[in-house]
C-alpha cells in the first residue's frame, strides 16, 4: 500500500500547481511568501533563506517551485542524506547563479560536517575550498553568487539551532481540512480529465488524511475503478468503493495506521510503548512510523506520545469497538 504514500514522480510532478494563485490551502504561508517575494523583488534583492517544515506531502517542495519561479530564478535540488561531503556541496553552490534556488530536502538529515559548512555560504556567500593533497594542502576562500536555501524537513525539532537560526523565514505546514482537499481533487482531475462530482470529491477529501499527496493518488485510484467498472464519472458512492478496495476506511486510516494502533493496545496494554519496540512489532521503519504515521494518528486524536512513549486513546480503542482499561 505503500504506493499511496510515495506516488511516482511523473505523475506528481503533472499535477503540481506552478503558481501562487493555483496553490490552494495553507493561506497564511502563502500570503507570507507572496509577501516576502514582492518585498525582494522591489529591492532587487535576493530571496532570503526559507525553511518549510511538515509531514510529508503537504506542498513543501511545491512551494520551493514557486518561490523560484516567482523570483524569476532557477532552482537545483538535493536532499540532506545524498550529500556525502563537503566537496559535493562545494560544486552545486558554486554551480548557483545570483538568486537561484538550492532546495535541501530532508535537511535534517544533513551531516554535520556538511552542515557547518553550509553556514558560511549562507551568511556570507563564501565557502572555503581545499586544494592540492599532501603537504601542499590549502585551503581558499571563494565567493558564491547570493542565493535562497530552501530547506524542507518532516522533523523541523531534529534540525540544530545554529542551522535554524539561519533562516529568514520558517513556516510550519498543516494538514489540510477535506474541504480544501476536496478543491485540490477537483483541479486534479480537470488536468487528469475525469469527470468527478462534488460529492465524490468530499469523499475522497474526507479519507486523505489531511494530505494533497494521498488525495490525487486515491483520485487515480478512484479514476482506474470508474474507468473498469462506471461510466467514467466519480460519484461518493464509487468513490468509496474504490477507497475500501485500497483498504481505507471511512477515516481514513490505512492498514499500517490500524496496525500501529492494534499494536499499542493488543501486544502492549496500550502503552506506553517505546518506538523501536514498535517498529519491531508493526515491521515498519521507526523513522517512517514518526514521520508519516504518527503526526496523522496525534492529531485526530488516536495516539498520544508522552515522555514514557505512545499511548493509545480512548478514540483509538474505540475504533477496534473496544473500551480502555480502567487505569
Ligand atoms: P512535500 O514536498 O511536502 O512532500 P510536495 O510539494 O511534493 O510535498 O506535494 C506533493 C503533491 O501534492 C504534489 O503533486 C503537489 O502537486 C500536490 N500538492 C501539494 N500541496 C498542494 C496544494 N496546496 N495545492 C495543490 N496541490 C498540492
Amino acid at each position: 500500500n505503500n504506493e499511496i504514500i510515495t506516488p511516482d514522480k511523473e505523475f506528481e510532478q503533472k499535477l503540481r500547481p506552478s503558481r501562487f494563485e493555483d496553490f490552494t490551502g495553507q493561506d497564511k504561508i502563502r500570503e507570507r511568501l507572496e509577501l516576502f517575494v514582492q518585498a525582494a523583488r522591489q529591492r532587487e534583492d535576493v530571496l532570503d533563506h526559507v525553511l518549510l517544515s511538515g509531514p510529508p506531502g503537504l506542498g513543501k517542495t511545491t512551494l520551493s517551485y514557486i518561490l523560484a519561479d516567482a523570483m524569476d530564478a532557477g532552482i537545483k535540488c538535493t536532499s540532506g542524506p545524498v550529500i556525502d561531503k563537503p566537496a559535493d556541496l562545494a560544486g552545486l553552490l558554486t554551480s548557483l547563479e545570483r538568486g537561484d534556488v538550492l532546495f535541501i530536502d530532508e535537511i535534517h538529515r544533513m551531516q554535520r560536517s556538511v552542515e557547518e559548512y553550509l553556514y558560511s555560504a549562507m551568511e556570507d556567500f563564501v565557502i572555503d575550498i581545499v586544494i592540492d593533497q599532501g603537504p601542499n594542502a590549502r585551503s581558499v576562500r571563494l565567493n558564491i553568487q547570493p542565493f535562497t536555501l530552501i530547506g524542507a524537513t518532516t522533523r523541523a525539532g531534529m534540525l540544530s539551532a545554529p542551522m535554524r537560526s539561519r533562516f529568514g523565514l520558517v513556516n510550519r505546514l498543516d494538514y489540510y481540512d477535506a474541504a480544501t482537499l476536496a478543491i485540490i481533487i477537483k483541479r486534479s482531475a480537470k488536468i487528469l480529465n475525469v469527470e468527478i462530482e462534488n460529492d465524490g470529491a468530499m469523499e475522497i477529501a474526507s479519507r486523505s488524511r489531511g494530505t494533497p499527496r494521498i488525495a490525487n493518488n486515491l483520485l487515480r485510484r478512484a479514476r482506474d475503478y470508474a474507468q473498469v467498472k462506471a461510466d467514467n464519472i466519480i460519484t461518493a458512492e464509487l468513490a468509496d468503493k474504490a477507497l475500501n478496495l485500497l483498504d481505507i476506511d471511512d477515516d481514513g486510516l490505512e492498514e499500517m495506521d490500524k496496525r500501529i494502533l492494534s499494536c499499542i493496545i493488543n501486544k502492549f496494554g496500550g502503552g506506553p510503548v517505546g518506538i523501536n519496540s514498535m517498529s519491531v512489532s508493526v515491521g515498519e521503519e521507526s523513522d517512517t512510523i514518526e514521520e508519516v504515521y504518527e503526526p496523522y494518528l496525534i492529531q485526530e486524536g488516536y495516539l498520544q506520545r508522552t515522555a514514557q512513549g505512545r499511548v493509545a486513546t480512548a478514540r483509538a480503542y474505540a475504533k477496534f469497538g473496544l473500551v480502555p482499561p480502567e487505569k
